[in-house]
């Protein structure tokens, strides 16, 4: 509203500054004899009547304006604007208006490109793969992002860090960097749960600039895959060290006494000689397998696809091992269809894994026992199981005798000349395949490995 306080005095003031030059001209011309005084004072008067009429005038529009102005400024930013134009007077009423409407719509358009930057900010925020949180200066979350989100599997209300991260290391870094002490520090940490995580956290301190809301910017990168894999390659190497050193050994030790006690001693020579054959066979099988396992594990994101008839691959398996059955007084049993099967693959790797499968059956299978190998053809799948009658694999061993080095007797095995990669060969052989392996054991009866391949 326009204010009109002191009106009165306004108007007076108004009227003065149009009749007080008038009034002084028009004495000027009595004192010069050229108007009497009377007239004068007439002549004087005369602007007062154009001057109130001019002067209402005036206020009137100005109300108006201001008026209008009000309402543009009090509607909400993308509200209706009001028609455009008045009726025009002493004042460019209208181009004021459409100047006030104009600096509107820019302002519509900035707050638009601002919203937009914001959603896109926030959209960018949102998407990143890791988990961030953003903290206040009192420590609580003030910010976080969906994968914070589905991090700690609930949404992230104002609380101090401590309801949801409570290393020691992890909170003094944040208040290192809250208080100024540092500007970014990476702490690794280990969160227990159902399955323990090692999380390595960046704690980086903000600029200013953002206010108290935004201070400390946590980044969480989950390490427990890398850790897990790390910790592999650390047991595998050491594992494998260890294996060829048992054999090397033995060797060393053989041959020291070729050269020494027994230099002399045909039938100890003989001896020796023939435990060295033994352990060199070891090591050189124990190479062929780590050889063949990186082959395949390099090899296992091209799935084969050559055209492998199974029945020949196990009859070529059953063929070549018969006489080592024979040896060892067991019996194969191999029970298939007559017309081919076939699979796509690689016919080396197949005949791999059931070389494999059949060599286990053999050396853990009871005395004078049967192995069948058998091969069933379904709609979408081939399933070939192998089958000892041996004393079986206590539950508990199941899930994890396909690892390497895995064994559930470690001396029998070795007695056995095995080196404890047969069954993950198997696996990464049947995974390149996209197939399955399933081994079911019954203790004292015998187990059952089955691998089921796309048909
Ligand atoms: P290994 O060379 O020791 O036989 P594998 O990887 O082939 O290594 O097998 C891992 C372990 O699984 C073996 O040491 C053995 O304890 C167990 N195992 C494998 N096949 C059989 C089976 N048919 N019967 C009983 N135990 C078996």
């Amino acid at each position: 509203m326009l204010n009109t306080t002191g009106f009165m005095g306004k108007m007076i003031t108004f009227l003065l500054l149009v009749t007080i030059p008038v009034a002084i001209v028009a004495f000027w011309l009595v004192t010069q004899g050229l108007l009497s005084f009377e007239y004068a004072i007439l002549v004087a008067l005369t602007p007062v009547g154009p001057a109130i009429l001019i002067y209402n005038r005036l206020i009137k529009e100005m109300a108006l304006l201001s008026q209008r102005m009000e309402h543009e400024a009090g509607a909400p930013l993308f509200g209706h604007l009001l028609p455009g134009s008045v009726r025009s007077g002493l004042l460019p009423v209208n181009d004021l208006l459409l100047a006030m409407q104009q600096y509107r719509r820019s302002m519509q358009t900035l707050f638009k490109e601002a919203k937009s930057h914001q959603e896109e900010a926030l959209l960018l925020f949102n998407m990143l793969p890791e988990p961030v949180l953003v903290l206040d200066a009192k420590r609580r979350v003030s910010r976080f992002n969906l994968a914070a989100k589905s991090f700690f599997d609930s949404e992230l209300t104002e609380n101090d860090l401590t309801a949801y991260l409570r290393h020691p290391s992890l909170i003094k870094a944040v208040d290192a960097a809250l208080s100024g002490e540092v500007e970014a520090k990476v702490v690794a940490f280990g969160m227990a749960g159902s399955v323990p995580r090692h999380i390595e956290a960046h704690v980086v301190k903000l600029p200013g600039e953002g206010g108290d809301e935004l201070r400390v910017i946590l980044t969480l990168h989950d390490q427990t895959v890398a850790k897990k894999t790390e910790q592999m390659r650390v047991d595998f190497v050491a594992n494998a060290s260890h294996e060829l050193r048992t054999p090397l050994a033995i060797l060393i030790g053989a041959i020291e006494t070729l050269q020494g006690p027994a230099s002399k001693d045909p039938s100890a020579q003989g001896r020796f000689l023939s435990m060295m054959h033994a352990q060199s066979r070891r090591m050189s099988q124990l190479i062929d397998d780590l050889l063949s396992l990186s082959q395949i594990e390099m090899n296992e994101h091209a799935r084969p696809s050559d055209s492998v008839d199974m029945t020949d691959v196990l009859q070529g398996v059953v063929n070549l091992i018969k006489a080592k059955a024979t040896d060892l007084g067991k019996n194969l049993v191999l029970e298939m269809p007559e017309n081919e099967v076939t699979v796509s693959g690689d016919k080396d790797q197949l005949f791999q894994i059931f070389t494999n499968l059949i060599d286990n059956a053999l050396k853990y299978g009871k005395e004078k026992s049967a192995v069948t190998i058998s091969l069933d053809k379904q709609d979408k799948e081939v399933s070939i199981s192998v089958k000892d009658e041996g004393e079986g694999i206590p539950p508990e061993h199941l899930p994890r005798l396909t690892e390497r080095f895995y064994r559930v007797d470690s001396d029998r095995s070795r007695e056995m000349g095995g080196t404890g990669l047969g069954l993950a060969i198997v696996k990464h052989i049947v995974s390149r395949h996209r197939g399955n392996l399933e081994i079911d054991s019954e203790l004292g009866k015998g187990s059952s490995f089955t691998i089921r391949l796309p048909a």
